[in-house]
């Protein structure tokens, strides 16, 4: 599968998931991948996928999760779900230990 049908799947699918934490509006983005939920920052340009770290290398501007986020944005095909803000650290917490577990 090349970059833009990996793109057209994860958009296809609902997999771009925006968690609003509410009164704060703090958000996370996160996508589902095959294997792992990968987490991103739209405004600082980060992915927590290993993609993204190569390309980082290679000075690419971005892997394609931070593409399929900015097409879901224009498309509106995001998936909200929304959390009060005393979920926000124990999200956080379960996140970052996908990626590192
Ligand atoms: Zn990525």
């Amino acid at each position: 599968m090349d970059e833009s049908q990996k793109i057209n799947l994860i958009l296809s699918e609902n997999r771009v998931k925006l968690h609003i934490f509410n009164p704060s509006k703090k958000e996370i983005w996160c996508i589902v991948g095959e294997k792992n939920e990968y987490w991103l920052d739209q405004s600082l340009n980060f992915c927590s996928c290993k993609g993204y770290y190569f390309t980082k290398l290679n000075q690419k501007m971005s892997c394609y999760h931070l593409k399929s986020i900015e097409i879901a944005l224009k498309n509106k095909n995001i998936d909200v779900v929304e959390f009060s803000n005393e979920e926000y650290d124990d999200f956080l917490l379960s996140v970052i230990h996908d990626l590192y577990h």
